[in-house]
C-alpha cells in the first residue's frame, strides 16, 4: 500500500465510525507545528487535547523514549522498574500525595479512583456508604463507570444499565450539593475546571465548601485533573491554585506528553484500601511510559515553564480580544492558563465545528468544548510567533465562516 492510498477516505472504510477526524492526515510535528501528507503546515493550538504539553517531538522526550527503548520495554507488575519508581517518587514529592497507582489513560485513572473511594468507604464505614456525587456536564472518561459518574447523559445513552449509586448536581451550586450529600456519600468527584463541559472553572469558595462538606460526612474528595494537570493552569496541578487539597487526584493527558500514561495519586489514609490483589493493570507503570513521563515532569515542573503559562495566556487573550473587537463573535473568554475557552455568541451556538474546520483550512488546529465553545489547549512552551501566526489563521477562518453565514 503506498502512502497515497493511506488517506482520510480509508478511515471510513476501515474504522468504526465513533470519530469523525478532520479532512487531512497529519504525518509529522515539531514544536507547535504539524505537517500533513501534502506537506501543508499547521499551527497547533489543539495540542492533542491538552496532551502535547511540550509540543511535538520535544528533544528531551525523544531522547528519554529512545534511551529507554534500548533498555527495557515491559515487565508487567510482577516486577517493578526504575522509571516507575522514579516517577512515583517525583509525583509524591511535588504534590499532596503519599502513594501512586499507574495506569494508561484518564479513564483508567478515574476508574481506579472511583473503585478506591468505594472500597475505602466499604473498609472503614461499611457497604451502605457507597454513593458518589458528581456534577452535571462533568467529563471523566468513556468506560462504563466513568460515563456513569460523568454528567452528560448523551455518553450513557444506549449503554444502560449503568452502575448505580451515582447522582449529579449542578456545578458551583453549593446548596444543591448540601441537599444531596449524606452519610451514605463515599465521595464527591469534580474537575477543578470542567473541560469537555465547556471550560467552566470551579469557584474557589465553592471548592472550599465542597471540601468542608466532604469532611463533615466522611466522604473523600476526588479531583479529576486529567485535563487541568501537569502545568496546564500555570500550577503543576490546579488544586494548588484553588487552595483546596483532594484525597484522590487523577492525572493523565499531559503527564506523558503524547505517550499513553495515567496515574491516581492518593494519601496514606486511603491507599491501604487498594490492598494486594484488589486492582491492577498489565501495562500500568510501563517503563517506556514512565521514562517519558518522568522527563515531562522534570521539564514542566520548573519555574520557567510554569510561569511562562501566564505570559502565553496573556498573548492568547489579547489576540482573541482583538478578533472579538473585529468580529464580535465571542460571548466570553474563559479558562485558566493554557486551557482556554472562547464561547461563541448565541447566534452561533451549535456551530463551533464550522470554525474548527475553517481554521484547519486556514492552517490553525483548534478544538471545541461542546457545540458552543472554541477550545485551545496548546503546548505550554508555544513560541509567541506561533501564537500570533495561529491567530492570523483563526482571523481568516472567522471571516470566512461569517461571510458564509450560520446556515451555510
Ligand atoms: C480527557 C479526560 C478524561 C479521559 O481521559 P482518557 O485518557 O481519554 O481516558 C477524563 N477526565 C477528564 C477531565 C478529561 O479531560
Amino acid at each position: 500500500m503506498t502512502t497515497q492510498q493511506v488517506n482520510r477516505a480509508l478511515f471510513d472504510d476501515v474504522m468504526v465510525p465513533n470519530y469523525n477526524p478532520q479532512q487531512m492526515v497529519p504525518v509529522r510535528g515539531e514544536g507547535s507545528r504539524v505537517w500533513d501528507q501534502d506537506n501543508n503546515e499547521y499551527i497547533d493550538f489543539a495540542g492533542g487535547i491538552a496532551v502535547n504539553a511540550l509540543g511535538h517531538t520535544h528533544p528531551a522526550l525523544v531522547a528519554a523514549l529512545k534511551e529507554q527503548a534500548d533498555k527495557l520495554w515491559h515487565l508487567s507488575n510482577t516486577f517493578t522498574n526504575e522509571p516507575a519508581l522514579r516517577l512515583a517518587k517525583k509525583l509524591k514529592d511535588a504534590t499532596f500525595a503519599d502513594k501512586v497507582f499507574f495506569c494508561n489513560s484518564g479513564a483508567e485513572a478515574n476508574e481506579a479512583a472511583f473503585k478506591l473511594v468505594r472500597k475505602y468507604a466499604y473498609d472503614n464505614f461499611g457497604p451502605e456508604k457507597n454513593e458518589i456525587i458528581a456534577f452535571t456536564q462533568a467529563f471523566h472518561g468513556r468506560t462504563l463507570f466513568t460515563v456513569s459518574v460523568g454528567g452528560q447523559q448523551k455518553y450513557r445513552e444506549g449503554f444502560e444499565p449503568v452502575p448505580g449509586g451515582i447522582s449529579h448536581v449542578p456545578f458551583n451550586d453549593i446548596e444543591a450539593l448540601k441537599a444531596a450529600i449524606s452519610d451514605k456519600t463515599c465521595a464527591v468527584v469534580m474537575e477543578p475546571i470542567q473541560g469537555e463541559g465547556g471550560i467552566h472553572s470551579a469557584d474557589p469558595e465553592f471548592a472550599r465548601q465542597v471540601r468542608e462538606l466532604c469532611d463533615q460526612h466522611n466522604a473523600l474528595l476526588v479531583f479529576d485533573e486529567v485535563q487541568t494537570g501537569v502545568g496546564r493552569t500555570g500550577n503543576l496541578y490546579a488544586y494548588m491554585g484553588l487552595g483546596v487539597t483532594p484525597d484522590v487526584l487523577t492525572t493523565a493527558k499531559a503527564l506523558g506528553g503524547g505517550f499513553p500514561v495515567g496515574a491516581m495519586l492518593t494519601t496514606d489514609k486511603c491507599a491501604p484500601s487498594l490492598g494486594f490483589g484488589t486492582h491492577g493493570s498489565t501495562y500500568g507503570g510501563n517503563p517506556l511510559a514512565c521514562a517519558v513521563a518522568e522527563t515531562v515532569l522534570d521539564t514542566i515542573n520548573t519555574p520557567e515553564v510554569l510561569a511562562g503559562v501566564a505570559d502565553k495566556r496573556a498573548i492568547f487573550v489579547e489576540e482573541l480580544n482583538k478578533l472579538n473587537d473585529k468580529y464580535g463573535i465571542f460571548k466570553e473568554i474563559r479558562g485558566e492558563g493554557l486551557l482556554i475557552g472562547a464561547e461563541l455568541i448565541e447566534q452561533w451556538h451549535g456551530k463551533a465545528a464550522k470554525f474548527l474546520a475553517a481554521a484547519r483550512e486556514a492552517g490553525t488546529l483548534l478544538l471545541v468544548a461542546g457545540p458552543n465553545v472554541l477550545r485551545m489547549t496548546p503546548s505550554l512552551i508555544i513560541p509567541e510567533q506561533d501564537i500570533r501566526a495561529g491567530m492570523a489563521g483563526l482571523d481568516k477562518a472567522i471571516a470566512q465562516v461569517l461571510e458564509a453565514g450560520p446556515d451555510a
